[in-house]
């Protein structure tokens, strides 16, 4: 039998990372955040001076870019060029870098092959935007998830605030995610969109706990659970 693949995809800061660590901690399985590597590469091209937005600059700097997932004790950690950048990669420059880079064909072509090879062979719980439609067409289970552009930009603000980085308005937020939204949205490659045999889960006014939970009760009626 396949391995099982849960597919977990949305937009930005729907809680996805969230709660697909969580579930793939109650599962035992492993727990693949696709859009960390985005991001790396993003951080890469902000390092070297290069717009994340700009195809041309990039493609000099792809083939010269190693990009390594290592898992440490469950949790995963994101390498670039051999070093350690799995918090440097948080930033919101970094994520506007990486929304800006991902729209770059050769960028997905080379993650997405990354992804799919450590997704073979292993259970795995994997999250980001074209999951369920391009990186893991055949998964057993695909959620997408949503909540308003309000909902997630206070989300987002709270964090901020609790970690004492916060330095924008919810306004401000609530922009930031419209735009990667439409980013996201009216790419050519890829573009975030839901896959016709995911199920839709709206987390608006949900807990993390509570989504979880409904995600795991999927897992467990296509009888999932007990095969691991
Ligand atoms: O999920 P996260 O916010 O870390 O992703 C950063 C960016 O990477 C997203 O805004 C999105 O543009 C891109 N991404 C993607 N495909 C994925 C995962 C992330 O295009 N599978």
């Amino acid at each position: 039998m396949k391995p099982l693949q849960i597919a977990i995809d949305g937009p930005s800061g729907v809680g996805k990372s969230t709660m697909a660590k969580i579930l793939s901690r109650r599962l035992g399985i492993m727990y693949l955040d696709t859009g960390a590597m985005y991001r790396a590469m993003a951080l890469k091209a902000i390092r070297s001076g290069i717009n994340p937005g700009d195809r041309e600059k990039v493609l000099t700097i792809l083939d010269n870019t190693d990009i390594g997932i290592e898992f440490e004790n469950g949790s995963q950690k994101v390498l670039l060029d051999g070093e350690d950048v799995t918090e440097k990669i948080r930033t919101d420059e970094v994520s506007m870098g990486a929304s800006a880079i991902s729209a770059i064909p050769e960028v997905r072509v080379r993650l997405v092959e990354m992804q799919q090879k450590i997704a073979s062979g292993s259970p795995v719980v994997m999250d980001g935007r074209d999951i369920g439609t391009v990186v893991l067409p055949d998964a057993q289970v695909k959620i997408f998830l949503t909540a308003s552009v309000k909902e997630r930009a206070l989300r987002r603000y709270r964090e901020q605030k609790e970690k004492g980085i916060l330095s924008k308005t919810l306004e401000e937020l609530e922009k930031e995610i419209e735009l990667r939204d439409h980013n996201d949205s009216n790419r050519a490659e890829s573009p975030l969109r839901q896959a016709e045999d995911a199920v839709l889960l709206d987390t608006s006014h949900l807990t993390i706990e509570e989504a979880v939970d409904k995600i795991l009760g999927i897992v467990k009626a296509k009888g999932f659970a007990d095969a691991l």
